[in-house]
Parts: structure tokens; sequence; C-alpha cells
């Protein structure tokens, strides 16, 4: 079965008793039980845990990590940052949610600045669904409709997907690259932006579908693990270069 570590920074929900309405237990507890539903294995960790709840046994018995910050990326320690980033290089999948478009190991993933326009309204936002034949897009419409959203408008500073899922226009004209796949090394990352920690998105059917789609997509095989470094010919060729200087 597929594991997924859902991690979350948890400051908001301590700290806001508005927030704490909506995400009672968390939203790393909201995205769990989501994904628990649609049959995945889970576990939380969050930023005050020791290693952030990220220690090599969590992530040895990791197959998708989900991630979600906002105002506490610069707490999260370098050394875990390299940590995950390794494991994204080895395979690991990487769904990035929402505000977590600015945290160090997003950033480090895409190489930007991964900066946006941005604007807390409470204002429609409809997610497009612009690759509908992608597995993160299955069963989904045509659109997701998010009544109130935080709008994130281009531009958008990352560098172009390897294939964009979601579009988003909102009520007051921006529009946004909501549903961003990459693969880096071995590894699938996913950007979903849809998220705001004052707003219920996280408790809409279809943006947990789209989640779940996303870690099943993100632990899609990759095929043969890649030989790097010096290699014999396949062919019968001479190999004596002496131009060589190795
Ligand atoms: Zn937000």
């Amino acid at each position: 079965m597929t594991t997924v570590t859902v991690w979350n920074e948890f400051r908001h929900e301590r700290e806001s008793d508005t927030v704490a309405e909506v995400y009672p237990d968390g939203i790393h507890a909201t995205v769990a039980e989501a994904l628990e539903s649609h049959g995945f294995d889970t576990r939380t960790a969050t930023l005050d845990e020791p290693e952030h709840g990220l220690t090599d046994g969590v992530l040895d018995d990791t197959d998708v990590l989900t991630w979600w910050g906002h105002a506490a990326h610069d707490e999260v320690a370098e050394e875990i940052v390299e940590r995950v980033h390794e494991r994204v290089l080895d395979g690991m999948g990487l769904i990035v949610m929402h505000s977590a478009h600015y945290s160090k190991i997003f950033r480090k993933l895409m190489g930007t600045t991964c900066s946006l326009k941005w604007r807390e309204a409470a204002e429609t936002e409809r997610l497009w669904t612009v690759e509908p034949g992608h597995p993160i897009a299955d069963g989904i419409d045509e659109y997701i409709e998010v009544p109130e959203a935080e709008m994130y408008g281009e531009r958008f500073d990352i560098p172009a997907p390897d294939t964009l899922v979601f579009a988003s226009w909102f009520e007051g004209g921006e529009v946004f690259r909501s549903g961003c796949c990459y693969r880096r090394g071995s590894g699938r990352v996913f950007y979903f932006r849809p998220g705001h920690e004052t707003y219920p998105v996280y408790h809409d059917d279809a943006v947990q579908r789209v989640l779940a789609n996303a870690a099943a997509w993100a632990t899609l095989d990759e095929g043969p693990t890649p030989d790097f470094g010096n290699h014999d010919p396949i062919e019968d060729i001479d190999t004596d270069d002496e131009r060589s200087v190795h």
C-alpha cells in the first residue's frame, strides 16, 4: 500500500481561533483523513516535532510527502530540506500545497524565486482542467469552483511545468498555473494551489480527489533505475582515445 506522510507547519491552527474553527485538528489531519478515505496509508508530521517529524526512519517508509507551510518556512532546518531533497531525487513523490510555493524545499527543487501575486478577498476561483486525460484530473469535471479563495496571480516565477493540469481564473481578473507537474531526478513533484488556512478548501471533495490522484501519480514507476557514470560500449568499438585526459 502507498504510504503518504502529510507534513504541516501547524502554527496558524494553534494560534488563531478563526483558523482552528476551519481546521480544528490542523490542516494535516483533514488532508490525512481525506487521503485515508481514498485508500492511502497516512501519517502526519509537523514542524515542531524533533527533526520536524521527518526522520530517516519516517522517510524510509514514505512513498509520497505532502507539504503545507506558510508563516515559518525559515524555521525549517537546512539539514531536513537537504534530506527531503535527496529523497525526492531518489524517487519519493512530493505534493506542494498552496503557500508552500515559498517553502525551502520547493524553491530548491525549482531553482527560482517561486514568487507570485496574491490578494485575500474571499473571491471565487475556477480551476480549469486543461489536461483532462491526465491521471491527476481523473474524475474531475471541466472545472472545480472554489467559492472563497485567496487569489494567486501570474506571473508565478517557476520553471515551465512538464505538464500543466489546472489553470485558475479568479473573480478579480487574474489567472494562475494551479496544477503543475515536474520530474526531478527519479521523483515526481506536483504543485497544487488551493488551500488557504482561513477557507475550508481542503474539505472540498474535488480538491481532496485531486490530492489523492496526485499521490497515486507521484508513485508511478519511472522504469529501470538509471545507470550513471563511465560505461563500456554495447557495440564493439575502439575505446582507446588518446585525447582523453581522464
Ligand atoms: Zn494563503
